[in-house]
């Protein structure tokens, strides 16, 4: 297999997939695939619980917080988050975080059901850097907060949880999510689409305070209503069920790993010896604030942009796919999740060594 430093829909784990493909024509011994089985089903049912299950395992999900399996992608969300929280304000207000391309998205979308205000944007920093806390404009009365602790395109990212306790903390942890271990409880509502440390395309997680499901807008469809889909089990519909079983096989593959704590160890070191090869190279360059650097995505430009073609012909030969930039900002892209593992971002900075020596 090559390794895949593609942004989304991302890699899986050889070992999930290769499970998958044993048993895709003969699931649990019944003579049929996972994906002809009704989601009615008490087999399927006890998969889907349990993948639940391993989920707040992993994540250590409270009690309090209900876990939704939902579909549309994290842009559905975008809008599915201001039709479920603020059915109950007359005069609704969101505060945003905008750190790139995907905040930004996401405030657009708010501005559709609510008054945006900007608390802090890193636009006036060419995204490069998180502007301080200390010169966040908060205001009191927004119903919420919503900020992108990762930005899969420009690579910035938290590595601290925003303190707003008086404020119900909203995130859009599509890159972020299993990367690490996290602290649930300090958030009313995260959610991500799975298509990076989750599984395949299709399905999109939404955890959130169970205080919070009371505030729908009237007008909101039942299949996007969170209250109507937690008291479903994610099953007020047909759900992707074969993406829903895959994310099961992918959590369990996590428990096998040793966890969060286990996936952190190794993506933070994963990210350290790659951005520490950038940083001592003239070839390469990243533009991020080191202190904000993305342990999932790491972009990056070479000296010379009319190698860039060459450069991503001959990562293909050897093996090292998509590693183009986002269109939007150009360049290269090494987005580097769970299932990328240790070699392949050795054997990159192998052939990066050897592009820089041949072409620098
Ligand atoms: N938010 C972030 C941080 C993302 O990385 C992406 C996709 O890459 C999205 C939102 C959009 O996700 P989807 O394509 O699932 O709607």
């Amino acid at each position: 297999r090559a390794f895949n430093f593609c942004a989304g829909p991302a890699a899986l784990p050889d070992e999930v997939l290769l499970q998958a493909q044993a048993e895709l024509l003969d699931w649990q011994q019944r003579g049929i695939s996972v994906m002809e089985i009704s989601h009615r089903h008490a087999a399927f049912e006890t998969m889907a619980a349990e993948a639940e299950q391993d989920l707040r395992d992993l994540l250590q999900v409270p009690d309090d917080y209900a876990v939704l399996f939902m579909q549309g992608g994290a842009t559905a969300q975008f809008s599915l988050i201001p039709m479920n929280l603020l059915g109950k304000e007359a005069s609704p207000l969101v505060a945003c975080v905008n750190t790139g391309i995907w905040s930004n998205k996401a405030t657009a979308e708010a501005a559709r059901y609510a008054k945006t205000h900007i608390v802090a944007d890193a636009q006036g920093f060419q995204n490069t850097t998180i502007p301080p806390m200390t010169e966040w404009d908060i205001p009191a009365q927004a119903s919420y907060l919503q900020y992108t602790p990762n930005e899969t395109i420009g690579g910035l990212e938290f590595h601290f949880v925003p303190e707003v306790e008086s404020i119900p903390l909203v995130a859009d942890m599509s890159s972020t999510l299993l990367s690490r271990p996290i602290d649930v409880s300090k958030f009313a509502l995260i959610y991500a689409g799975a298509q990076k440390n989750i599984g395949p395309a299709g399905i999109t997680l939404v955890i959130v305070r169970k205080d919070l499901l009371d505030r729908v807008m009237p007008s909101t469809p039942s299949v996007f209503n969170y209250q109507r889909i937690a008291d479903n089990g994610s099953m007020l519909n047909t759900p992707p069920t074969f993406a829903w079983y895959l994310s099961g096989l992918v959590f369990k593959w996590l428990k096998r790993q040793g966890g969060l704590t286990a996936m952190a160890e190794i993506n933070e070191r994963k990210a350290t010896k790659l951005y520490r090869f950038i940083d001592e190279s003239d070839f390469y360059h990243n533009p991020i604030d080191p202190d904000c650097r993305s342990w999932m995505n790491v972009p990056f430009t070479l000296k010379d942009d009319t190698l860039d073609a060459r450069f991503l012909q001959e990562a293909e030969a050897n093996k090292l796919m998509n590693l183009k930039g986002h269109r939007s900002v150009g360049g290269m892209r090494a987005s580097i999740y769970n299932a990328v593992p240790e070699q392949a971002v050795d054997a990159l900075i192998t052939f990066m060594k050897d592009f820089e020596k041949r072409c620098g």
